[in-house]
């Protein structure tokens, strides 16, 4: 048994991700209420350091 990888989220103010199962409600590098949007990569090769799809902007 494995567990799923957790989803990355990136801030849409600063552009903070994280990886977690949700995204938290404060953002802890720009200390607001940010909207977090799913950057998680779903498809092999698409890469990033973060694990986050760069063509999702
Ligand atoms: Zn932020």
């Amino acid at each position: 048994m494995s567990t799923p990888p957790e989803p990355t989220w990136r801030c849409s103010s600063c552009g903070f991700t994280l990886k977690a199962a949700t995204p938290p409600e404060i953002c802890p590098m720009c200390r607001n209420k940010c909207e977090f949007v799913d950057v998680s990569c779903y498809i092999p090769g698409c890469g990033g350091p973060e694990g986050a799809d760069p063509r999702l902007k």
